[in-house]
C-alpha cells in the first residue's frame, strides 16, 4: 500500500486525511507531515487549502521548504498548496515552492465569485467534476511539461506534472474520489 503525507501545519487538513483514507481503501496509510522527518517512505504529500501566506511562513518556520522541494513522490496540491508549489504567483510578500511551472494569480475570481462550484471537464474522467472553488487561485499559464486537464473560462483550474496534481478547488470536499484515485495510480 501507499503512504500518503497530508502537511498538517494549517488548514483543511482533516477532510484529506479522510479523504485519502477513503480513497486508498483500508491498503496504505496516511500520516500528518510536521516536520521534515514525517516525510520519509512518504509516496504522496497533500498540501492542502488553507491560506498560503501563512502556509508558507509556517513550511518555513518548521522546515520544510527544502525537503518538499527535494521530495521525490507525488505531490497533490489544492487551492492554497497551488499556489505554494507554482513556479510564480502575483504576491511578492512570499516566495512559492516553485515545484511545478505554473504562473498564479491568488484569489482570482473576485468578490462576486469569491465562492462557488461548476462542473468541469476533466481529461481522463468519463463525467464532469463537481468543482468546489473558495477564495481559489488560478492558473494564467503552465510550461511545456505540464498537462493543462480542466479550465473554466478564466483560465486553468487543473493539471498534472509527472506524479503531481495541482488543483485550484476542494476535490476533498465533494465526496468524489476519481481525482484521489487517479493521483494514486500514477505514483
Ligand atoms: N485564497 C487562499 C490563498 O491564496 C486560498 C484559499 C483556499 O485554500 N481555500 O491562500
Amino acid at each position: 500500500g501507499k503512504k500518503v503525507g497530508v502537511l498538517a501545519l494549517q488548514g483543511d487538513v482533516s477532510e484529506h486525511v479522510q479523504a485519502f483514507e477513503v480513497a486508498l481503501g483500508g491498503d496504505g496509510e496516511v500520516v500528518p507531515v510536521r516536520m521534515p522527518a514525517d516525510l520519509e517512505g512518504c509516496d504522496a504529500l497533500a498540501i492542502p487549502g488553507g491560506e498560503s501566506t501563512t502556509l508558507a511562513r509556517l513550511i518555513a518556520e518548521s522546515g520544510l521548504r527544502e525537503a518538499i522541494r527535494s521530495f521525490e513522490g507525488g505531490i497533490f496540491a489544492t487551492c492554497a498548496g497551488m499556489v505554494l508549489v507554482a513556479t510564480e504567483i502575483n504576491d511578492s510578500r512570499f516566495e512559492p515552492l516553485g515545484i511545478v511551472d505554473i504562473t498564479i494569480e491568488r484569489n482570482a475570481f473576485g468578490r462576486q465569485r469569491d465562492s462557488f462550484e461548476a462542473d468541469l471537464e476533466v481529461a481522463g474522467l468519463d463525467e464532469p467534476f463537481h468543482a468546489v472553488f473558495i477564495r481559489a487561485p488560478m492558473a494564467t499559464a503552465a510550461g511545456p511539461d505540464v498537462e493543462v486537464i480542466a479550465r473554466i473560462d478564466e483560465g486553468i483550474v487543473a493539471v498534472r506534472r509527472g506524479k503531481h496534481m495541482v488543483l485550484s478547488f476542494h476535490p476533498e470536499l465533494c465526496g468524489d474520489l476519481r481525482l484521489h484515485r487517479m493521483f494514486l495510480e500514477a505514483l
